[in-house]
């Protein structure tokens, strides 16, 4: 955006002649309104408060019209930093969060500024849920359209698959209903074709769900988390896991300890003997400190995703980085090991894997998905390095340094793979060719066809 001061004192008289709720800095609500994950100094000039789809057209129409610069925000957890700008009017999404369940209950009409654990309150009355990230906060629809990796997604795809339509104001700042072209662009192209004020998505039934962290001996973080990593690989390799499985390794800066390894696990039924199996198998990935049937608990995947977005830091300082790869090689595994080792101690940093597991719904060559942008659809681990504090700008700034190093070291091995995963993607290496690999020209394709002058210029992925 321009450096130049944004004057919103037009927009500010147009949305009051038309009753839609501009929020100025001095309101005491900004504060609240504004709030994103990723800590920045970088603050929007004034925040619009719709509360229908026609209010979202009223105002692109506008922002066109005025050539007013603007982003759309939901959950504000766009840890990229590409839409945590200055000189722009934030247009705030939270009002439009309905929920309606269809007939049949296999869909439900959803609005679009919806947040992932308010979807799941809302469904959870009527037996159903539907694949969530990992902390209730975070925007339900913009993870969906990035792809949408979570602990659910052996049993029910990523986010990005369970999308069946959208309705959005378009580059024009008509209301539509999205086309199958433009919900290939939606399925993993984020927010570039528009706004989405309505989706309707597939719905899942309601099962019971066992859930928790498991931590493992790590006195010498380096030597556990390797070892960890390598037994993972072979687990991946050698058993067939089923679908309603989750493990993903974590690395964890723990206060006055440092970095410790942790399995997250989540398993979509009962405690019968299956899930007694793969709960000892998780156990002896490491050396378990924990007594494994405390640790993992009968509790719904809201009740667990929200004891863990109790542990991260309210505002979060520094960067976040990640790297793909389709196998944990010996190679990687040494990086892995030794960053590991060097992970900022003081609390706030992390790795994190995400997998999507051969066999799996979301999983298989990328012709199996034609309606979706999002081509990395052969096995592959996503890992994210959380450099993070929630102290201050200099322990966050030694930790964001600390996550580029370990993706840098982990380019150098060969072990990744050419696409990456947009919404974890910092700006400084948005390079939609490298993270959109082979399905790059298509994104661009349909960018062209849907938003040729390029309207939605603020989002994630970034398009120039
Ligand atoms: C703590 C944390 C946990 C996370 N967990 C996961 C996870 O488990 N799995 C995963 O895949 N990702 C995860 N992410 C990444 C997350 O999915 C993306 O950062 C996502 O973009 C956040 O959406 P938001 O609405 O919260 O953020 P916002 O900053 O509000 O939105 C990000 C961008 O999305 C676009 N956007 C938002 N809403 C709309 C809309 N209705 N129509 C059009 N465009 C829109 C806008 O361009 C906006 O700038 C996590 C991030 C954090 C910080």
């Amino acid at each position: 955006m321009g450096s130049a001061a944004l004057d919103l004192s037009k927009t500010e008289a147009f949305l009051k002649g038309v009753r839609i709720p501009f929020v100025s800095p001095s309101a005491t609500e900004f504060g609240v309104l504004s709030k994103t994950f990723m800590h920045s100094p970088e603050q929007p000039t004034g925040i619009a408060q719709p509360g229908t789809a026609e209010e979202v057209a009223t105002i692109i129409k506008h922002c066109i019209a005025e050539k007013v610069p603007f982003v759309v925000r939901t959950g504000g957890h766009d840890v990229t930093k590409s839409t945590l700008v200055a000189n722009v009017l934030s247009i705030n999404l939270r009002k439009l969060d309905h929920v309606q369940v269809s007939a049949d209950k296999k869909t439900a009409r959803v609005g679009g500024g919806i947040l992932s654990g308010a979807l799941l309150e809302a469904l959870a009355p009527h037996g159903l849920e539907v694949p969530t990230a990992a902390v209730p906060s975070v925007g339900w629809l913009s993870c969906a359209t990035m792809a949408g990796y979570t602990l659910m997604s052996p049993s029910m795809g990523l986010c990005c698959d369970s999308l069946l339509g959208a309705k959005v104001v378009d580059a024009k700042g008509e209301i539509v209903e999205a086309s199958e072209r433009m919900m290939k662009g939606i399925r993993g192209g984020g927010g570039n074709f528009g706004v989405i004020v309505e989706f309707t998505v597939k719905v899942h039934p309601l099962l019971e769900a066992q859930s928790g962290a498991i931590m493992y001996e790590s006195s010498d973080p380096q030597r556990s988390w390797s070892s960890f990593l390598t037994k993972f690989q072979e687990l991946m390799t050698k058993e067939k896991m089923p679908h309603c499985l989750s493990i993903l390794p974590s690395l964890i800066a723990v206060p006055n300890m440092g970095p410790a390894v942790f399995a997250v696990f989540y398993w979509r039924g009962a405690r019968d003997d299956a899930f007694q199996y793969w709960l000892k198998k998780a156990g002896s990935l490491g050396q378990a400190v924990v007594d494994l049937d405390k640790a993992v608990v009968t509790q719904s995947a809201l009740t667990f995703t929200k004891g863990f977005e109790a542990l991260l830091p309210p505002k979060m300082y520094g960067a976040i980085h990640s790297s793909c790869g389709s196998e944990l090689t010996p190679e990687a595994i040494e990086v892995f090991g030794k960053y590991g080792a060097a992970m900022p101690p003081a609390g706030g940093s992390s790795i994190n894997f995400h997998v999507l597991r051969e066999g799996t719904p979301s999983c298989g060559k990328p012709s199996d998905f034609p309606d979706s942008v999002f081509g990395a659809r052969r096995p592959h681990w996503m890992c994210e390095f959380i450099g993070g504090s929630g102290a201050g700008e200099e322990q966050g700034a030694e930790a964001a340094q600390w996550a580029k190093e370990i993706r840098d070291a982990l380019a150098k091995t060969g072990a990744v793979t050419k696409f990456g995963y947009a919404a974890t993607t910092s700006k400084e290496f948005a390079v939609v060719e490298d993270v959109f690999g082979e399905n790059a020209a298509e994104l661009r394709a349909l960018k062209k066809e849907f938003d040729p002058d390029n309207v939605f210029r603020c989002t994630v992925p970034l398009m120039d």
